[in-house]
């Protein structure tokens, strides 16, 4: 544990075989910071040796946790933000995102979470981009994205940037960022939603699965000739999308998708909150 930094640049008895500027600090990471470190490192306070002098952003970036995932850091006991330079002796807390704690009595990094979240995906989340467009997200989404123009989108538009891809979560101008730790698209969809606490914000039938357009109700007649026999006979209510013309109804893919949904609020701790959908 931590208690262990030893004083070397203390009174009296400085050590002749230690490099002068080295300095040592403690860390401690909570909570799902622990991911990105290897196991020795996970949920236990270290000493960290360093002889640069380095912001904690750069230093806490080094060990592999990307900023964006960081909420709060406590050094030797107060908050401080990522320009702080380490210093020798420090005691340093790191505190992710989406911690559960509360710590809004506390100075944090960064203004509170964005409310209507959206998204820009990178580009191995196309699947992911598709199945929050379902759920109503506003979800940015292209398969030729560069990380320059990722990166650029989500701090410009104030997206949060949805990548598998700590490096891109590294660069400086990404003040909202999360890294999908699962690979299954679905798994992924789960992961966001519960990390983000996003079940109050979903809306099916709102966007555009294609392309992220915004559905609107269109009558009945204006689209039949676009209808193959079945929908045609079975189906009343129909939505367009504004952007490329897609028709959408309560088919069987709307069934599957609320039974999708279903599935993850049924994972929840407290689930049974929100019924509602606005073509239930
Ligand atoms: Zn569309």
């Amino acid at each position: 544990m931590g208690g262990d930094i030893k004083n070397r640049s203390g009174t009296g008895c400085p050590d002749p075989a230690a490099p002068a500027e080295e300095s040592l600090a403690q860390f401690r990471f909570y909570e799902e910071l622990n991911d990105f470190l290897p196991a020795d490192r996970r949920k236990t306070a270290f000493i960290h040796t360093f002889t640069r002098r380095a912001s904690i952003k750069d230093m806490i970036e080094s060990f592999g946790v990307p900023h964006t995932e960081v909420e709060l850091i406590i050094v030797n006991g107060r908050s401080v933000d990522f320009s702080h330079i380490v210093t020798d002796q420090d005691h340093i807390s790191v505190y992710p995102v989406f911690e559960s704690i509360d710590i809004r009595p506390l100075l944090r990094l960064r203004p509170a979470p964005l409310r209507c979240p959206t998204f820009v995906l990178d580009t191995q989340l196309g699947r992911l981009a598709r199945y929050l467009r379902l759920l109503g997200f506003d979800s940015l989404y292209r398969n030729d994205y560069h990380d320059d123009e990722i990166a650029r989108i989500s701090s410009e538009q104030h997206r949060i940037l949805l990548t598998r891809d700590r490096r891109l979560l590294q660069r400086s101008i990404i003040t909202h960022g999360y890294f999908v730790r699962a690979t299954d698209p679905l798994q992924q969809v789960d992961e966001v939603l519960k990390r983000l606490d996003l079940y109050n914000d979903i809306e099916p039938l709102s966007r555009c699965i294609r392309c992220n357009g915004i559905l609107t109700e269109v009558d009945k007649d204006a689209v039949i000739e676009r209808l193959e026999p079945k929908t045609k006979r079975y189906f009343n209510q129909f939505r367009i999308c504004r952007d490329c013309d897609q028709i959408y109804w309560k088919g069987s893919h709307f069934s599957k998708m609320i039974a999708l949904i279903d599935g993850f609020r049924n994972q929840r701790d407290h689930d049974g909150l929100h019924e509602t959908h606005p073509m239930g």
